[in-house]
């Protein structure tokens, strides 16, 4: 049955409109109609009164490794249903699960598990394929992966050791400068996976080469990457420069000064650049808290994870309407809907479909809460998703109430 959701404002696509009703139906926005606040006295379900909240599209992560004290490389589907479900509450409805440098069987593991919650369907957030993170990178540029998994570009390993599991890959992180690393990516560009240049010391001259050979995105910006010096500018410099590439931003204010996050969204403009979570276990976890990196402690500490050997940084402790939250502050609410849904929704091919609230669009919706800078309601589909705590260990449930 139709349904409206009456909203103060509704911002999608780079745009805010005033008093919008989000007319739903069969799971997608089918119309906006503008309304009357002074005319509109009641809202009776089933159409949901959410005259205090801004509706925008669901956040689409394309780049999570875990969160909430579990980890995708658990290698179950229970564990990435578990982390699907608690990331409605960070207004995130679509993500990649993303295994990272490790022994190949526990790689396999990780897709094997995600291909069975995105066969059977997800109970939180929608599973849209894998971003496999390594393990052809550069020992260099290794950043908290376990360098001692790390391995050369080599076309006949990824298909001896994963086989069918390709099919699940949607991005492929690697090193293109390293030996059989262009022959890899022009590979994958032609089987339709997206190669993202990271945990990478291309040179500017090298970077130009990879995208001559189908490379198309670039791993956490600025970080795990050659960086920009004036006479030598490096992958760093290429990303900014060269709009082929789409570029991922870790907008924690940690990975990334507020000011390079904004430098990089000047030079690419607001359509090519987009917000990952990079959120390890320690997502949502208290200060303290302790987990492993095959083998390699991390702590949580303000906000960030950090390698106990190290002190390096070892991936995020946020999600992502923490960089939401950062860029809106930094330039608008707007813009930083572009980076947290429509962007990471065109870079994999949906555009029209996921991240807009355009009609024509699936209905995945989250209400936001302007005065506490909260999500306060997502929707899947056209359903309300209830909440889960984020430590508790029971099931998500699933409602179709009016607010
Ligand atoms: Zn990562």
């Amino acid at each position: 049955m139709a349904f409206r959701i009456y909203c103060s404002a509704l911002i999608t696509d780079g745009h805010r409109y005033e008093q919008r009703a989000l007319v739903v139906d069969k799971g997608q926005v089918v119309a906006w109609e503008p309304y009357e606040p002074e005319l509109l006295a009641r809202v009776e379900p089933p159409d949901v009164d959410a005259r205090t909240y801004i509706a925008l599209p669901g956040m689409i992560d394309l780049h999570i490794h875990g969160g909430f004290g579990r980890d995708m490389m658990e290698g179950t589907p229970e564990a990435i249903q578990y982390i699907a479900q608690r990331l409605l509450r960070h207004g995130v409805t679509a993500f990649l699960a993303t295994p990272l440098t490790a022994p190949w069987d526990a790689i396999r593991n990780c897709i094997r598990a995600a291909r069975e919650v995105r066969e059977h369907g997800s109970t939180g957030a929608r599973l849209l394929g894998c971003h496999l993170e390594g393990p052809f990178i550069n020992p260099k540029r290794a950043g908290a992966q376990p360098p001692e998994y790390i391995r050369p570009p080599s076309i006949r390993e990824l298909e001896t050791e994963l086989g069918e599991l390709m099919s699940e890959l949607r991005i492929v992180t690697l090193a293109p400068e390293l030996e059989g690393g262009l022959e890899l990516t022009q590979y994958l560009t032609k089987q339709g996976i997206i190669v993202s240049i990271g945990h990478s010391d291309a040179t500017y001259e090298q970077t130009l080469q990879a995208i001559e050979h189908g490379a198309r995105h670039a791993t956490h910006t600025f970080n795990a990457m050659r960086p920009f010096q004036h006479r030598d500018p490096g992958l760093a410099g290429a990303v900014l420069l060269h709009e082929e590439l789409t570029a991922e931003v870790i907008w924690d204010n940690i990975h990334t000064h507020p000011a390079a996050a904004q430098l990089l969204v000047k030079a690419k403009g607001v359509e090519r650049v987009l917000c990952v979570s990079d959120g390890t276990t320690g997502v949502g976890m208290p200060d303290g808290y302790t987990f492993e990196l095959w083998g390699h402690r991390a702590i949580v500490q303000q906000n960030a994870a950090r390698m106990v050997e190290t002190g390096g940084l070892a991936g995020s402790t946020i999600a992502m309407d923490a960089c939401f939250k950062h860029c809106a502050a930094a330039l608008s609410w707007e813009v930083a809907s572009l980076l947290c849904a429509a962007n990471p929704a065109r870079a994999l091919g949906y555009e029209g479909e996921l991240g807009t609230l355009r009609p024509g669009a699936r209905a995945d919706i989250i209400l936001w809460n302007p005065h506490t800078q909260r999500v306060e309601y997502t929707y899947i589909d056209g359903i309300l998703h209830h909440f889960e705590s984020e430590t508790a260990g029971d099931s998500n449930s699933v409602v179709n109430l009016n607010l």
